[in-house]
């Protein structure tokens, strides 16, 4: 259910959201001017991002069918939702397990706005959303539309996909991951992606660090060491720590190098 204690705020159009971008990229329709051109403006630089967020959003798809056919986990915390796309995470989940529990956490007005489009789930399974913001995980674990949907006692796949670069900060995703991790049982999972500047040449690099003291970017780009951190203590699902793109590749399928991706993804088991 749509959480009635939030009324969604002004949804302010004349700055560039995240979620509304990342639509823009994947070329969906729900964006404004200042999605695109903020959009427009990260393209100049880095041409090859649709090809990093549609390696993204495909690994996001791997990842789930893995997890419900071959792990055989059967609820999701999916935190940083995005817009309601093609094949979202309870979409890809309920086709193979219908009985799947999904709650689904966003910060973005607009997306819960959306949300509705990803409550349609299987009669047999439920899905929730609630808005809330990924640095509080805190407020997260205690509110009813979690506690409602997922059985904390049984494993629980938390999905941080293509949200950590908006928590800035060396060090800031760590503390999140642990406490979010500790809510969850022994065979529970850990799925991350995150923007790196490890693939980019220099003049990229220094692309970035111009647009970020402009004002102009709001990732926080970060390395395979701090990234590889978040999954301390987990055990890593072959083939470990990649570029989204060659994280169990459907065959067939042609994958991209990773200076085309520039996203690091990893799914983790909790012992
Ligand atoms: N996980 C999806 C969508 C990624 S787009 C996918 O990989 O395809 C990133 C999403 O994270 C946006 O919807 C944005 O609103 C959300 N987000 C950004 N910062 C957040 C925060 N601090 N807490 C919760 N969600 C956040």
């Amino acid at each position: 259910m749509v959480d009635p204690q939030v009324s969604p705020d002004p949804i302010d159009t004349s700055v560039a959201h995240p979620a509304r971008r990342y639509n823009y990229w994947l070329g969906g329709k729900d964006n404004f001017a200042a999605d695109r051109e903020s959009g427009d403006e990260f393209l100049r630089h880095f041409p090859w991002i649709p090809v990093g967020v549609r390696a993204n959003r495909a690994f996001l798809q791997r990842v789930v069918r893995y997890l419900t056919e071959e792990a055989g986990v059967r609820q999701f915390l999916d935190i940083g939702t995005g817009l309601p796309t093609a094949d979202n995470t309870h979409e890809v989940a309920q086709r193979i397990a219908p009985e799947s529990r999904i709650v689904y956490v966003d910060n973005d007005p607009l997306v819960l706005v959306h949300a509705r489009a990803l409550l349609r789930g299987t009669p047999e399974g439920q899905t929730a959303y609630l808005q809330a913001d990924l640095r509080e995980p805190e407020a997260i674990l205690s509110r009813a539309e979690l506690t409602d949907t997922l059985d904390l006692s049984r494993p629980v796949a938390l999905m941080i996909i293509a949200v950590f670069h908006f928590v800035p900060g060396e060090g800031a995703a760590q503390p999140v991951v642990d406490r979010l991790m500790r809510e969850l049982p022994s065979g529970s999972y850990l799925a991350v992606t995150h923007v790196t500047g490890d693939f980019m040449p220099p003049e990229q690099i220094a692309a970035h660090e111009k647009m970020t003291s402009a004002g102009r970017s709001d990732y926080w780009l970060r390395g395979r060491e701090e990234f590889s951190a978040l999954f301390d203590g987990l055990e890593l699902v072959e083939p470990g720590i990649v570029p989204v793109s060659d994280w169990r590749p459907d065959p067939g399928t042609a994958v991209p190098d990773p200076s085309n991706v520039g996203v690091w993804g990893a799914v983790a088991r909790k012992p």
